[in-house]
């Protein structure tokens, strides 16, 4: 896969979940971590045994991600 940015080779890799869910929350809903796993959000990871595939761009230090397609 080409980088969006610089038009570069990017690596394909997993990233791996580890004890915790891991999501994006858009900046105007995030309200700390506290609250964190009640936001809603998008789900990158769950918790454990998950893994997502994405590609990177050394040049750039982006990480592009493939999602699970949300509910
Ligand atoms: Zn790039």
């Amino acid at each position: 896969m080409k980088c969006p940015y610089c038009n570069n080779d990017m690596v394909l890799g997993v990233i791996r979940g580890g004890r915790d869910s891991v999501k994006w929350i858009s900046k105007e809903k995030d309200k700390g971590f506290i609250l964190s796993s009640f936001a809603k959000g998008i789900t990158i990871l769950e918790w454990l045994d998950s893994k997502v595939e994405g590609y990177y761009c050394k040049e750039c230090n982006k990480i592009t991600i493939d999602l699970e397609k949300q509910l």
